[in-house]
């Protein structure tokens, strides 16, 4: 048991990419951090070892967010403990195709992970935050989810999917002073964007480059920090204008 009197900042896919930015930003911002992956351990323990570094507290959680028994299992009793001040559902994947040649599969994965792990980690966190009366959730959309992206008709579904449920999310839990927002990012450089061809995408790009983590992990950190804030049931794009 921590006797730390920090705010506490849940990061639901924090060893990688967008979400190691966000991790990272929110601990040098005073939070303490528990953060989730998958089954990268080994990032996830460099990440862990980063925020220990900047003095703040560090749990990994280990868990697939597309299993609700394993979400359940690895989250409820501990978020009931301490409550996160803040909690950013930023986990996520593509399996792109044309939807001629979409295979169930890649329809069915990619809707499982981005939404209904949506549903399967806010509803864990959601009943303490709600007792406690105070908090801020981030979930991380996507440009597709709101313009469409050819060749990601599942991807796109799921994060406008998760527009739709932040901004109803919103609207019910904000007389109990919890602020949900969405940030909606658009090409960033990461794994996830490592193969797509670059010359073809930044003509589509007025900035004409691909963002940084850091830079979606800056209005992540806003969100989160603010104390003057009349922001809520917001989608925010991090995308150069791709989507203006
Ligand atoms: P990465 O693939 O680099 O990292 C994904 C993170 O999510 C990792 O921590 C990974 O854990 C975790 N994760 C993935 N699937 C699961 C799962 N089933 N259960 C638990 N954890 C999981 O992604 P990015 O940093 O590129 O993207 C982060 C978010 O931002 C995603 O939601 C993505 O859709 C969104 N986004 C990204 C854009 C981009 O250009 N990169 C653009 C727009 C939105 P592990 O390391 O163990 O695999």
């Amino acid at each position: 048991m921590t006797g730390s009197k920090n705010k506490l900042a849940l990061i639901i896919g924090g060893s990688r990419g967008i979400g190691r930015a966000i991790v990272l930003r929110l601990a040098q911002e005073g939070f303490d951090i528990w953060f989730t992956c998958r089954s990268n351990m080994e990032a996830a323990q460099k990440v862990q070892a980063e925020v220990e570094k900047i003095g703040r507290e560090c749990r990994v959680f280990s868990f697939d967010i597309a299993d609700y028994n394993a979400v359940k299992l690895a989250l409820e009793k501990q978020v009931d403990t301490r409550v996160p001040d803040a909690v950013v559902y930023n986990a996520g994947i593509s399996k792109d195709n044309l939807f001629v040649f979409m295979t169930r599969e890649e329809w069915d994965s990619v809707l499982h992970t981005n939404l209904d792990g949506f549903y399967h980690v806010m509803h864990t966190v959601i009943f303490p935050m709600l007792r406690e009366k105070r908090g801020r959730i981030v979930i991380i959309a996507s440009t597709s989810g709101e313009i469409g992206q050819a060749g990601q008709v599942n991807y796109s579904a799921s994060k406008a999917g998760l527009i739709g449920a932040a901004k109803a999310l919103a609207r019910e839990v904000a007389r109990k002073n919890i602020f949900v927002n969405v940030v909606s990012p658009g090409v960033i450089e990461t794994e996830m964007t490592k193969d797509l061809p670059k010359d073809k995408i930044l003509p589509l790009i007025p900035l004409q480059r691909f963002g940084s983590a850091d830079e979606v992990a800056s209005i992540v950190a806003f969100l989160c920090t603010e104390k003057h804030m009349y922001i809520h049931g917001q989608v925010i794009g991090v995308n150069g204008g791709l989507a203006i």
